[in-house]
């Protein structure tokens, strides 16, 4: 049974009643391009679909291209019921209201499947992730270690994470095991005031969520003078969070900031940084340094980097390499798919991102494997490069790249928002990074454009980037 569906309460009774009825709940993420969507609802068999009343025009435009599509279930009550071309569609209220409300669940074997989710890469089909029932309670129990979520029955959360994606990071499922309140914050997921005024009028005390809507946030605090005085902690995931932010949320709100690092094929959780003010051995002064990590791996999670010869690299935080990640909800292999590349017998999952370790387990992403600049054979981060353009206080959002160079193979070009009405030239943002980094790494050059292009999960699209620069230092 697929959903598409916003953070809300209707699709939290579905992500439940699916799995506990012993179906499969499929969560498709909305922001995949039509041919995507209509790809992962028929790869996954999807026979009833659950939409919010936004997406039933999308559904009625691509309703003919699914094939095993029985009907639709439309998550409102009868007077939100939208008028549909769509065929056999029922109202989930009126549907619900017309059971008893006894159900004989049925007992299930715990490595049965509970949900899939697709992942969302920038080329080729997504690729289906299965997780069971088991590997759901193991990843939660993971999840909630003192060291990770810490989460107590008097917290409130808000997970600004989709539900459609990975999970929503397992919230939904480690919320109600301590009892706490679960915010959900509907279809606005990006919008500030909306945000704000959750957490001051529902006395958010966690959030989680990708660092573009704590920028959103964080700027209309800004506009508007608020302080979040409720706010205690940030999860920021699903790409590197900028210090930037983490330096808002410190000196302006009082919010540490955990980062986290984790993929849909691990359930999300894969490293996750503790409270580093109150851990043993972490001196006040190397808190900024290690904060910009991604964090510990929890305990259920293995890691280690290895080589290009497949050599296992040692942990001193300098050597980078392939970062691979085993344990109990890192997926095996992919739905339906026999063979891929990334799973090995051993059970080691071969991430795609390029990573350093250090001697007390904290990971640091450089790149994904495929971001790294190559330039003259050595490679340059692009994500260290992005960090220190985006330290520029009228920098709002910054993409670095590797393009062909005739002489160096590949040259890091930096691609740059500003902040609006900022007045910043190339030669001022290149000027910027004297000294901060070597000088061979330092872009040839930086451009500007009015926005970055996302992929459906909120990353920078680098590939489309790539493209649109390809020439740049090729041509006249
Ligand atoms: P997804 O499966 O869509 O959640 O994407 C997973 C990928 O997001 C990882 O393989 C990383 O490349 C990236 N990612 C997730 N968290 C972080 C982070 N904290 N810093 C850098 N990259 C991240």
């Amino acid at each position: 049974i697929g959903t598409m569906a916003w953070n809300d309460h209707r699709h939290f009774e579905a992500y439940y009643a699916i799995p506990c009825m012993g179906a499969i709940c499929h969560t498709i993420n909305p922001r995949l391009f039509a041919e995507q969507l209509i790809h992962v609802v028929n790869h996954a068999e999807d026979r009833w679909l659950m939409i919010d009343p936004l997406f039933v025009p999308l559904f009625e435009k691509l309703a003919g291209s699914l094939g095993d599509v029985q009907g639709y279930i439309v998550l409102t009550d009868v007077a939100h019921m939208p008028e549909t071309a769509l065929e056999n569609v029922h109202c989930y209220e009126e549907l619900l209201s017309n059971e008893t409300d006894e159900f004989k669940w049925p007992t299930l074997d715990e490595r049965a499947a509970s949900s899939l989710c697709y992942t969302s890469g920038t080329t080729g089909d997504p690729k289906g992730v299965i997780y069971s029932h088991r590997s759901n309670v193991l990843h939660t129990l993971t999840a909630l270690q003192p060291n990770v979520f810490d989460l107590r029955a008097g917290d409130c959360v808000l997970p600004v994470v989709p539900m459609f994606h990975a999970n929503a990071w397992g919230v939904p499922y480690a919320a109600p095991i301590v009892g706490c309140k679960l915010i959900l914050p509907g279809p606005k997921l990006a919008d500030g005031e909306v945000l704000y005024d959750l957490m001051d009028k529902e006395n958010v005390t966690l959030a989680m969520g990708v660092p573009t809507v704590w920028l959103a946030l964080l700027e209309y605090l800004d506009a508007n003078k608020l302080k979040l005085d409720k706010l205690q902690r940030t999860i920021v995931g699903g790409s590197a969070c900028p210090t930037a932010i983490m330096d808002a949320f410190r000196d302006k709100h009082d919010v540490f900031v955990h980062h986290a690092w984790g993929m849909t094929e691990t359930s999300p959780l894969g490293t996750f940084t503790p409270n580093l003010y109150d851990h043993p051995g972490v001196k006040a002064d190397e808190i900024d340094r290690l904060r910009a990590k991604q964090g510990k791996p929890p305990y259920g999670i293995e890691l280690k980097i290895v080589g290009p010869d497949g050599a296992e690299l040692p942990w001193n935080g300098e050597d980078y390499g392939t970062l691979k990640v085993r344990g109990p909800f890192v997926c095996s292999g992919y739905f339906k798919l026999d063979h891929s590349e990334a799973h090995d017998e051993d059970g080691w999952f071969d991430t795609g991102d390029v990573a350093t370790i250090d001697a007390r387990g904290f990971m640091e992403i450089t790149d994904r494997a495929k971001d790294v600049i190559k330039s003259g054979g050595e490679w340059i981060s692009s994500l260290e490069l992005e960090e220190i353009a985006m330290q520029h206080p009228d920098v709002a959002e910054a993409a670095a790249i590797g393009i062909s160079h005739p002489k160096w193979a590949e040259r890091p070009l930096l691609v740059i928002v500003a902040r609006k009405g900022a007045q910043l030239s190339s030669e001022e943002v290149l000027a910027w990074f004297k000294g901060k980094i070597a000088t061979w790494w330092t872009p040839d050059d930086a451009v500007f454009v009015d926005e970055l292009p996302h992929t459906a999960t909120g990353k920078l699209n680098k590939l489309e980037i790539r493209e649109k620069f390809k020439d740049h230092y090729t041509t006249d």
